[in-house]
């Protein structure tokens, strides 16, 4: 006999301020949840008060105001844990859980995974749960796109993207912003051949003209489609004239050429 299946986790997309994005993951069957980042308190409460659900933890990704400013104002966070990177506990607030790459912890009964992925932020984290196969990445990897370099090196924010693109096809990629179509516009003028791409846009607009999140999407669709994770992908290189260049030196031109789009 097959043990009986748990209650699945679920995850809701929580849209915060003009393009963010927080997310609740919940286990209806206790009625605990977790929120990743805390751009403002507002609409994360309404989603725990509408669902009848109790905080109990917080996961922090990086330092930036849109990720951590609402986190006072959550409703219960006086009882929940707060998880964040410990190479940043000088800037975030106050933590009862410092992280380190490579760290796991349980969470709501699932197994967390944390990752070190500098690049956008030096001490950027994101959360792995196998077990639900979803991917809190925040700023590194975002939909279409990566976060801009603000204190990392190119170097660096590769790295963490071949961190997160080694993970499972399936894995859902839950990040930071609502930004997917403008990355639409510069991603086409990087890999202009790619039908993959050119598909996603079709269904980005009209996900958008719907008035839907775009986010999350999938890790395959990413490496299918996101420049950012195809700095080695033949055609690319052949495009913008960088055929035998390390990775990492056409993840920069990528980067570079996003940055003046
Ligand atoms: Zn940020
Ligand atoms: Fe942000």
């Amino acid at each position: 006999m097959k043990a009986p299946k748990t209650m699945p986790l679920t995850v809701i997309t929580v849209p915060c301020l003009s393009d963010n994005y927080a997310f609740v993951i919940a286990d209806p069957a206790t009625g605990e949840a977790a929120v990743v980042d805390v751009p403002e308190a507002g609409p994360i409460n309404a989603v725990l008060a509408e669902n009848g659900w109790h905080l109990t933890a917080v996961l922090l990704t990086h330092h930036h105001d849109d990720h951590v400013q609402g986190l006072d104002d959550l409703t219960g966070v006086a009882q929940a844990t707060v998880y964040g990177a410990k190479a940043d506990t000088h800037r975030l607030p106050t933590l009862t859980q410092a992280l380190s790459d490579g760290d796991t912890f349980t969470l709501l009964g699932e197994q967390v995974q944390v990752f070190d992925v500098s690049g956008h932020t030096i001490g950027h984290v994101a959360f792995y749960l196998p077990g639900i196969a979803h991917a809190f990445t925040a700023d590194s990897l975002m939909a279409l796109g990566c976060g801009r370099l603000f204190e990392g090196t190119p170097d660096q924010m590769w790295d963490s993207l071949l961190k997160l693109r080694a993970l499972p096809d399936e894995t859902v990629i839950c990040s930071g912003h609502e930004y997917t179509a403008a990355n639409a516009k510069f991603a086409v003028t990087i890999d202009p051949d790619n039908t993959h791409l050119t598909s996603r846009i079709i269904a980005i607009t009209q996900v958008r003209d719907a008035g839907r999140p775009t986010v999350p999407s999938t890790l395959l669709l990413e490496k299918q489609t996101n420049p950012f994770l195809r700095a080695d992908d033949p055609a690319i290189r052949a495009h913008i004239g960088m055929p035998s260049d390390t990775d990492a030196a056409v993840f920069a031109e990528i980067r570079g050429r996003k940055d003046r789009f």
